[in-house]
């Protein structure tokens, strides 16, 4: 029971800071836009050098530098006290920060080169701009799917091999059995890290793989690192890498057109003076984040239902609902998961099915096949 209460309170604390995160973003939107902020950082980047590209590079720092401000402290509630209040967390303040300046600095230099590239767009092309703008966008993240494997996790993580001979032989057959020509499954090092357990399939072509963390090899028996295993391979056999890239693509497309309308819409009432007038930043994120929070609960909805079907094909493999309930009981303990979250709370935070329901997919899967 105290477990529970602990989880609770655990994400509770979350969804704060994630509301917290989204009134902040929208706030200083608003600030930037109504308040002519935006307009005044672009005449102070353009002073220092009006060049069209090295202009909006420095408006792009500063603009990217003052999120990464506001979001700091929440990321350091959120991903270091708080993973720490309950022992989750097993890094220093050092490695922590070395983590973020990490990502922070490759998700920037990411950002730094589309929004370069989007503007470039918005002055040569300003009828189609969005099109073009979405097709670089969309290569751009499968490449980096395509590398995230072999070049980011590495950045982050280290490729650690598995020692238990029977699991690998265990794992094998499975790979046979379900006729997938992935050649073997990686171990990385979460436990220097974090005390939460999790495995995923990411990549695409050649470097495609399942990774699984040492946390969960340490703690769960073969039978239950092979219903993970399975469910990883459900998901290679169903493509749903491929499904999930489809439709965020399509995200990314429908929300560049929205950006289109509002853009030409509201140029002349803030100011801008043009389309290709980086000021109007604020305006396109203002667009996304609003669009993101409103697909929350359908992209929500469509990773339940693929996560679902990986379920549904771990246990058609495996056969072993009791390794899969227990595998969920275990990993609900070590993760500090709510079993059972509020249903506002599941339709907006929850990609995976509440491992309540998922326990009782597999208890109804197990009446149905004895
Ligand atoms: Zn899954």
């Amino acid at each position: 029971m105290a477990e529970a209460g602990a989880a609770k309170s655990y994400h509770t604390r979350k969804y704060q800071i994630y509301f917290a995160g989204v009134l902040l973003d929208a706030l200083w939107l608003f600030i930037l836009l109504f308040g002519g902020i935006s307009l005044q950082i672009r005449r102070w980047s353009f002073d220092v050098h009006d060049h069209f590209y090295l202009g909006n590079l420095i408006y792009l720092f500063i603009l990217l530098g003052s999120f990464t401000l506001i979001h700091l402290p929440l990321k350091f509630y959120s991903g270091y006290w708080l993973e720490h209040r309950y022992k989750l967390s097993n890094q220093n303040i050092r490695q922590w920060l070395t983590d973020q300046f990490k990502a922070g600095a490759l998700s920037g230099l990411v950002s730094i080169v589309l929004l370069s590239l989007m503007y470039g767009l918005l002055r040569a092309a300003p009828q189609s701009w969005w099109m073009y703008a979405g097709a670089i966008w969309i290569t751009f993240s499968f490449l980096l799917a395509r590398v995230l494997p072999t070049v980011i996790i590495p950045l982050f993580y280290k490729y650690i091999p598995i020692d238990n001979q029977g699991l690998k032989d265990r794992i094998r057959r499975l790979f046979d059995e379900c006729r997938v020509p992935l050649k073997e499954v990686y171990a990385i090092d979460f436990s220097w890290k974090t005390r939460k357990a999790n495995a995923f399939v990411c990549g695409m072509g050649k470097s495609r793989r399942v990774v699984l963390a040492d946390t969960l090899i340490e703690n769960y028996s073969d039978a239950e690192i092979e219903v993970v295993v399975a469910h990883e391979l459900g998901h290679y056999k169903h493509h749903d890498l491929i499904k999930l890239f489809a439709a965020n693509s399509i995200f990314i497309l429908g929300g560049l057109f929205v950006v289109d309308r509002i853009l030409k819409g509201l140029n002349s009432y803030f100011g801008f003076s043009g389309l290709d007038d980086i000021a109007g930043l604020p305006l396109v994120i203002l667009v996304f984040v609003a669009l993101g929070v409103i697909m929350t609960p359908l992209s929500n909805w469509f990773s339940c239902r693929i996560e679902r079907g990986a379920d549904r094909f771990s246990l058609e493999t495996t056969n072993d609902s009791a390794s899969f309930i227990s595998l969920m009981t275990k990993l609900g303990e070590q993760n500090l998961s709510e079993m059972e979250p509020a249903r506002w709370a599941e339709i907006f935070f929850y990609d995976h099915p509440p491992l309540k329901k998922r326990i009782a997919f597999a208890e109804a899967f197990q009446a149905n096949n004895t």
